[in-house]
């Protein structure tokens, strides 16, 4: 159960790109990890793959069996909705009743500190904050997998550093399986309990660490 198991995964798009070579690769369940590496090495390619949004050419994954929860750098929220409303889209889509929505809905919203703002529109918010929408929507669904692809690229470090801090936290007590991408090794080292170093043109894993808990 939320276990993830990459084995010898390639991917060549179809202009003959190729953008992984040989993944081999198993985050357990309850593990979270982050990939790191240079642009183009494949990162965001094995996290779409991941998450069922792109197919690798040789190799196989298997991803868990339940719901799979994302939050990619830019926040995908839709601008005419307000935050409860964007907060509850994936709940409406699932068909969630509206009592049950509402409840997780204020649940979320809290964990991520944006209580006071649920009439808000996106337009009205910072950069920051509609990270913080994005993350809530995803909780509303409890997945036990979580695919983050450069959640906080856009942001500026300041707000970076408080966004890591607060995801730390909201995250500390909810038992899921995760994967980070990023470029950023402090963020990896500080979010993750295994950091995953890709490299290369296609891109292959150079090799792994592990962080030591609890880190201070
Ligand atoms: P990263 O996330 O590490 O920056 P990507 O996974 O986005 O790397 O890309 C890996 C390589 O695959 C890059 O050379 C990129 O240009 C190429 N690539 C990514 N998506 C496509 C696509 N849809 N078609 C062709 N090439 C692609
Ligand atoms: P950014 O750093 O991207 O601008 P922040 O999350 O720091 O984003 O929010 C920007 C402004 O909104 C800050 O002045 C901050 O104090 C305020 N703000 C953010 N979240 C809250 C909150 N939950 N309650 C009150 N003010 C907030």
């Amino acid at each position: 159960r939320g276990s993830i198991d990459f084995s010898g995964l390639g991917k060549v798009f179809g202009n003959g790109t190729q953008a992984l070579r040989d993944v081999d690769l198993t985050v357990n369940s309850g593990e979270f990890i982050s990939i790191v590496g240079p642009s183009g090495c494949g990162k965001s390619t094995l996290l779409r793959i991941a998450a069922g949004l792109d197919v690798p050419t040789t190799g196989t994954s298997r991803v868990g069996d339940g719901v799979i929860g994302f939050v990619f750098q830019e926040a995908t929220l839709l601008h005419w909705r307000n935050v409860a409303q964007n907060v509850e889209l994936l709940m409406e889509l699932q068909g969630v009743p509206k009592k049950d929505r509402i409840e997780r809905r204020e649940e979320a919203v809290d964990l991520v500190g944006l209580g006071g703002f649920q009439r808000h529109l996106p337009k009205q918010l910072s950069g920051g904050m509609k990270m913080r929408v994005s993350i809530a929507r995803a909780l509303t669904l409890n997945p036990e997998i979580f695919l983050f692809d450069e959640p906080f690229g856009a942001l500026d470090e300041l707000t970076r550093e408080r966004l890591n801090t607060e995801v730390t936290s909201v995250f500390a007590n909810r038992p899921f399986t995760g994967m980070f991408v990023t470029h950023n090794i402090f963020e990896a080292v500080f979010l993750s309990t295994r950091v995953v170093v890709m490299s290369g043109r296609p891109g292959t894993i150079l090799g792994e660490v592990e962080v030591p808990l609890p880190f201070p």
